[in-house]
């Protein structure tokens, strides 16, 4: 008896961490691709700056992180909070927390949609006040706030596909100087070698970083040409047609450490990065330094991004892409 209680403790426990909900299929229904509101995708951002700056281990991280959990589940998501320790370049143990949240769990087909909500703890780009945290207003909270207000739109338009929104978190915290590429990404590290479901094999996913910008270009980057090409083409096709060929063009990028990078080589989801790099290679002027604040943020290219990404999550919940 006390060996069946001792297992049943333990089975009851494991299942914490690795969901077996059974799948079924979703049902045959079209529906409509709604417009994306710009305007509340950009006061996404400024709520998230309003906490201050998002760095790993401080109060104003962990009260963005309470809100994204609500808002989540006001959109009808179900959230796991994912836990863990992770020791960065600088030898500091930072507790973090994916939030990862499952529209329709139960649904067999599913696509992944994520960002990392985590703002640099240093601005070590700019010229001055290079110790200090950065407000993150594109790298962090531009693709939070597409993704808050998708899952928005998924549950007021009620697709009939699993959608499941990852926000990371410990992206940039990681070491420029050390090239140590995997001090970059902790949380996507973690999440990657520990899923949360057993088997979670969506159809692809989708990574926004740094998409808000004014005169972005969204180049096909290294990694996702490499495991997601069809999809890559794909979305930058249907760009082209919606009138957004300016944002997102046929240039081919390199291999950029980003979170999709961990995501690919520990699982074997294909991956689509949407990240704003310049033609020389490099990423926008303001990256990881004091002008990466709200003026910064332009609402076309929100606005092109949001809507764009939100026909994808359509048109696959659609079958017709
Ligand atoms: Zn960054």
């Amino acid at each position: 008896m006390k060996n069946f209680l001792l297992l049943f403790l333990i089975l009851s426990f494991s299942s914490c961490f690795t969901d077996t909900v059974e799948k079924i299929p979703q049902e045959n229904r079209k529906v409509k691709i709604g417009k994306f509101n710009v305007d509340a995708a950009y006061a996404h951002i400024e709520k998230q700056i309003s906490f201050g700056k998002r760095t790993m281990n401080t109060p104003e991280h962990d009260a963005c992180k309470d809100w994204l959990i609500q808002e989540l589940k006001s959109s009808g998501f179900e959230v796991i909070p994912q836990t863990f320790k992770a020791k960065a370049y600088t030898g500091e143990m930072l507790s973090g927390t994916n939030i990862i949240g499952r529209y329709k769990p139960e649904i067999a087909e599913r696509l992944l949609l994520c960002a990392h909500y985590d703002t640099r703890h240093i601005a070590d780009k700019d010229s001055s006040r290079i110790d200090q945290p950065i407000d993150g207003a594109d790298d962090g909270a531009s693709g939070v706030a597409v993704l808050l207000e998708i899952a928005d739109q998924i549950q007021q338009i009620d697709i009939p596909m699993g959608v499941d929104i990852i926000f990371f978190d410990a992206e940039d915290y990681g070491d420029d100087k050390g090239r140590n590429d995997y001090s970059w990404g902790l949380g996507s590290q973690h999440w990657s070698k520990n899923l949360h479901e057993k088997g979670y094999q969506p159809k692809y996913g989708i990574l926004l970083d740094m998409i808000g910008s004014a005169d972005a270009t969204f180049p096909k980057e290294g990694y996702s040409m490499k495991t997601a090409a069809t999809q890559v083409n794909k979305i930058w096709k249907l760009a082209n047609q919606m009138g957004h060929g300016k944002y997102f063009v046929s240039r081919r990028a390199g291999d950029y450490t980003d979170d999709h990078r961990f995501i690919v080589e520990n699982t074997s989801i294909p991956m689509v990065d949407i990240i704003n790099i310049k033609a020389d290679g490099r990423f926008g002027h303001y990256h990881h330094t004091h002008a990466d604040d709200i003026n910064i943020i332009d609402k076309k290219t929100l606005g092109a991004v949001g809507q764009i990404v939100l026909a994808t999550v359509i048109k696959e919940s659609n079958k017709e892409f």
